[in-house]
C-alpha cells in the first residue's frame, strides 16, 4: 500500500514523456490545469483509501482522456436521423456546396460589402441580395435581418408603433423558443387588437376593429398547427383588399416561406412567397433556414416606401446580416434560378424530396452492417415517417424508411441513445415503441453512418 509519495508533481508531470506530447498537443497552461485537477483528485482518492502506486499508474491516462474531452467540441458534425429533416435544435438547412464555398470565401478575405465596384464609392449591403430576391419573388424590393423573428418585430415596430395591429385570434401563435406573437407586439410597442375567434375569423371582424389608431392589419401562417373542423379565416387577397380599402398596411408573416412550389418534387403545396406577393400583401416576411435552405436569416419583401422605412428604421443596425452569411444566401438564391438542378443542388430539397423506395433500399442495404458493429443490439430495416420541421408543414409527414434498433431490457433504447450521442460524430434518432429508430432520409452516403459507428 503506497501513499501520496507514490504521486508525482505537476511538474514531474509535465516533464514526462506523455506530458510532453500532451502539452505539445494542448498547451502547457491546458495541461497544468488538468493535472493539478486530477492530482487533486488521486490525492483525495488515496485519503479515501485507495491505494497510491494505483492512483499514479491511472494519471496518465485520465489526464489524456480530460484533455481529450475538453478539447471536444460539442459543435462537432453529427448524423440527424430523427427523421425531422429541418430540425432546429440541430441548426436547421444544410447548406449547398456553393453557399459553403462562398461563405468560405467571404470569411478568408475582403469582400465588396458595402463598396461599389463600379464607381469606388459606397455600396448597400443589401443590394447583393435585393435585385436576386425581388426577381425570384416579383416583389418591389427586399431588406434582410438576422432571422425570421427580427423581420417580423422590425417590420411591426416600423409599421406600428404607438399603434394598433389587428390579428385574428386564430393566429396569435407561439414557435418553439419563447416566439410569441403577443410578446413580440409588445416588444415592437405595438397594441395588439385581437378580432375573430380561435376558429373562425371573417371580413367584418375586421372591418370592425379598424380604426384612426390601426397601423396594421398582421396576417400570420400557423406554422406549426393547424385547426380543423368548423373554422374560416379570411384569405391573403380578401385581407389585402380589405387593407387597401381602409388605407392601411397588410403584413403577411409566412413562416417558412418556400421560394418555389414544392408540390413539383411531391410534397404538399405551401403558398410561395411570389403567390404571397401577388396576393397583395404590402410586407412579407419569411425565414433564410428553413425551406428556403439557406443560413439563418430573415426576410422583408413588399412595398419599395415600407422597405424603405424599414431600412431607415434604427433596430436594422442591431438586427443587420453579417457579410458571411450575405455571400451564402446569395449563393443559396443562385440557385434558384436553375429550379430543375435546385433538388439536386439544395440538399433540404434534396433531402425532402428523396423517394421512400431509395431509402427504403438503403436500410436494407446498412442493416447487417450496422448490426456487426451494435453486437449487442438487434437490427431490422422498418418504415418510418419523416417530418419537415421547423414549422413547415406540421401535420404532414413523408413516407420514410430506416433501421429498427432493439436490445435487452427496457432501458435499451435509451442506453443506445446515449451511446451514439457520445460517439465522436454523434448519431440521434428517435424512440418509439421500445426502439430506438434511425430514419436514414438524411444520409447522404452510407460510408457516414458506419464510420461513425466505427470511431
Ligand atoms: C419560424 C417562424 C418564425 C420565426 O422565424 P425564425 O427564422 O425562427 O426567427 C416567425 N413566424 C412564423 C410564422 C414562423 O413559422
Amino acid at each position: 500500500m503506497q501513499g501520496f509519495r507514490a504521486l508525482p508533481s505537476v511538474d514531474q508531470l509535465l516533464q514526462s514523456e506523455i506530458g510532453q506530447a500532451l502539452t505539445q498537443a494542448h498547451g502547457r497552461a491546458q495541461v497544468t490545469a488538468a493535472a493539478r485537477e486530477r492530482l487533486d483528485a488521486a490525492r483525495q482518492a488515496i485519503r479515501d483509501g485507495a491505494d497510491g502506486g494505483t492512483e499514479a499508474a491511472r494519471l496518465p491516462h485520465l489526464l489524456a482522456a480530460d484533455l481529450a474531452a475538453a478539447a471536444r467540441s460539442n459543435l462537432r458534425p453529427m448524423l440527424n436521423l430523427t427523421g425531422t429533416v429541418l430540425h432546429t435544435n440541430l441548426g436547421r438547412a444544410i447548406l449547398a456546396d456553393e453557399a459553403i464555398a462562398a461563405a468560405s470565401a467571404a470569411m478568408a478575405a475582403p469582400l465588396a460589402l458595402e463598396f461599389n465596384l463600379e464607381t469606388g464609392g459606397r455600396g448597400q449591403r443589401d443590394d447583393h441580395l435585393g435585385r436576386l430576391l425581388c426577381e425570384l419573388t416579383g416583389a418591389e424590393d427586399a431588406t434582410f435581418v438576422n432571422n425570421n423573428a427580427a423581420a417580423v418585430l422590425i417590420a411591426l415596430n416600423t409599421l406600428g408603433q404607438g399603434r394598433e395591429a389587428i390579428v385574428s385570434r386564430g393566429e396569435l401563435i407561439e414557435i418553439g423558443g419563447a416566439f410569441r406573437m403577443p410578446d413580440i407586439m409588445a416588444r415592437a410597442g405595438v397594441n395588439l387588437v385581437e378580432v375573430g375567434t380561435t376558429n373562425r375569423t371573417h371580413p367584418r371582424d375586421y372591418q370592425g376593429a379598424i380604426t384612426p389608431q390601426t397601423g396594421l392589419i398582421l396576417k400570420v401562417h400557423t406554422s406549426n398547427y393547424r385547426i380543423e373542423g368548423f373554422t374560416a379565416e379570411v384569405a391573403a387577397p380578401d385581407l389585402a383588399r380589405l387593407a387597401a380599402d381602409a388605407g392601411v398596411p397588410l403584413l403577411n408573416d409566412l413562416g417558412a416561406g418556400s421560394l418555389v412550389d414544392l408540390s413539383r418534387w411531391g410534397l404538399r403545396r405551401e403558398p410561395t412567397v411570389a403567390e404571397a406577393v401577388a396576393e397583395g400583401a404590402d410586407l412579407i416576411t419569411f425565414s433564410g433556414d428553413k425551406l428556403l435552405g439557406g443560413p439563418q436569416a430573415g426576410f422583408v419583401v413588399g412595398r419599395r416606401d415600407l422597405i424603405a422605412a424599414i431600412n431607415k428604421n434604427p433596430l436594422k443596425r442591431a438586427v443587420r446580416l453579417d457579410k458571411i452569411r450575405i455571400a451564402a444566401l446569395e449563393a443559396t438564391l443562385r440557385l434558384y434560378r436553375d429550379p430543375d438542378r435546385l433538388a439536386e443542388r439544395l440538399p433540404v430539397l434534396r433531402m425532402l424530396s428523396r423517394p421512400q423506395a431509395e431509402i427504403a433500399a438503403q436500410a436494407a442495404r446498412l442493416a447487417s452492417q450496422v448490426a456487426s458493429l451494435l453486437p449487442d443490439y438487434n437490427v431490422a430495416p422498418c418504415d418510418c415517417a419523416s417530418q419537415i420541421g421547423s414549422g413547415a408543414l406540421p401535420v404532414d409527414t413523408i413516407p420514410s424508411a430506416g433501421l429498427r434498433i432493439t436490445g435487452q431490457g427496457g432501458d435499451a433504447p435509451d442506453r443506445l441513445a446515449a451511446y451514439l450521442r457520445g460517439l465522436s460524430t454523434p448519431i440521434v434518432g428517435h424512440i418509439h415503441d421500445g426502439a430506438l429508430i434511425l430514419d436514414l432520409r438524411c444520409l447522404g452516403d452510407d460510408r457516414a453512418l458506419l464510420d461513425a459507428l466505427a470511431g
